[in-house]
């Protein structure tokens, strides 16, 4: 197996040579969003500068180049997911849009009233809310599988919740306030048996293990390029062709049609048909140039790199007096949530910003879990493969010098 080479990694990503507070950045919040690379800041800034053009309408050079630039990014998102078409590849927003179009595009088309949806009790609000509002409005019912004080979830109550009227599982492939890592091939299997339809939510995979939509046997998956080392505003739905099929567009416009007059318009064939409008160019260019800079790496080597720092992190932070790990299941991302005596997580994390600790503290998206743990919220440590045993140190002297000065 290939080591990383970490000093090599770290110049490539400008952000970690600026000081911050004048002291060296340690950014340990890449659940939020993950640094980017200077060669996917050049590829922004190439598109911009030399290469601006809108795609699939010009006929001159420039809109051309910008076109192909655009579908190869669709091809790379099909090699890398291990999909099966580059039709099956849609570029959204995020996640967050990715999980709203199946709420809007798919289930409130196919689903009926006292139809129910299964998610978990860990999942981020963004595959909460649309259900939610899909149930209000539509009359589907929505069922949550309980965590234990793991983090895990309670697979027998998953087992108990799925029956015939279960139409579609949507789960967190990763959770980004635990860092769990759920059982989803096994949960999928699980759910195939009722012939219920899978969505995974795999914001919080791509960017640390080999995601492959064919050995998870989804139906759908979502994921946002910002988490992957590419921009905002660009991210990904997968969807199986014959799961896309059933989608209604839900947003009509350019782009998505095939023949529009005042008697009725015809929509052009996938994945057109599912983004209307100029999308993000710039953005899903340099995901592409994202993707290969990570399969560059490797997710062999990143996995066996952030497992070592997880192991490092964790042990480090249990050394602390007062402080306590919430999320401790068996399978565990380079996430770490704390609390710590009775100081306040915000006031932590000012704390450490002043020693170049970038931190995120509260509830993460994730009130249910808050809930569940009966907590306010946490102070999440969450690591990339550009993180080293140095930024780990200076958090730990960071959460030390807090407790000095906050006790
Ligand atoms: N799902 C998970 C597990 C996440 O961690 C996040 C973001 O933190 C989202 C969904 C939403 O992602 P985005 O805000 O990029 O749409």
């Amino acid at each position: 197996m290939n080591k990383l080479n970490i000093d090599k990694i770290r110049q490539d990503f400008v952000i970690l040579n600026q000081k911050c507070n004048s002291k060296p950045l340690s950014y340990l919040d890449s659940g939020a969003t993950t640094l980017k690379p200077k060669s996917v800041v050049d590829a922004v800034n190439n598109y911009n500068s030399i290469g601006t053009a809108n795609i699939h309408r010009g006929l001159y050079a420039l809109s051309e180049k910008a076109t192909n630039d655009y579908e190869n990014t669709r091809l790379k998102v099909q090699k890398f997911l291990n999909a099966n078409l580059s039709e099956e590849i849609i570029f959204t927003s995020g996640t967050t849009g990715a999980l709203n179009m199946v709420a809007l595009g798919w289930a409130q088309v196919n689903l009926q009233a006292g139809d129910e949806i299964i998610i978990t009790e860990m999942e981020h609000h963004s595959n909460i809310v649309p259900w939610q509002m899909l149930c209000q409005k539509i009359g589907s019912i929505l069922k949550v599988i309980p965590i234990d004080n793991h983090g895990d979830i309670v697979y027998a109550e998953f087992q108990k919740l799925l029956n015939s009227k279960t139409k579609l599982l949507s789960i967190t492939h990763t959770s980004n306030a635990l860092g769990t890592i759920n059982p989803v091939k096994k949960m999928i299997a699980e759910a195939k048996k009722y012939n219920v339809v899978t969505l995974v939510d795999a914001a919080q995979a791509v960017a640390h293990n080999k995601v492959d939509v064919k050995d998870l046997d989804c139906d759908m998956l979502a994921f946002s390029g910002h988490k992957l080392l590419a921009p905002t505003g660009v991210g990904v739905l997968y969807g199986r062709i014959k799961i896309l099929e059933q989608f209604q567009p839900f947003i009509g416009g350019g782009d998505m049609i095939d023949k529009v007059s005042f008697a009725g318009t015809t929509y052009a064939d996938l994945p057109a048909r599912l983004e209307a409008g100029t999308p993000p160019i710039a953005q899903v260019i340099a995901l592409g140039t994202a993707i290969d800079y990570i399969l560059d790496i490797g997710f062999d080597a990143i996995a066996d790199y952030e497992t070592n720092l997880l192991k490092y992190a964790t042990k480090e932070l249990l050394k602390i007096e007062g402080l306590k790990i919430i999320g401790t299941a068996p399978k565990k991302a380079s996430i770490i949530s704390f609390v710590l005596d009775n100081i306040h997580p915000h006031d932590l994390a000012q704390m450490l910003d002043q020693v170049g600790v970038a931190c995120r503290t509260g509830h993460h998206c994730c009130q249910p879990i808050m809930n569940h743990f009966n907590i306010l919220g946490t102070t999440r440590v969450s690591m990339a493969f550009y993180n080293n045993r140095i930024d780990i140190d200076n958090l730990i002297n960071g959460i030390k010098r807090a407790k000095d000065f906050l006790l």
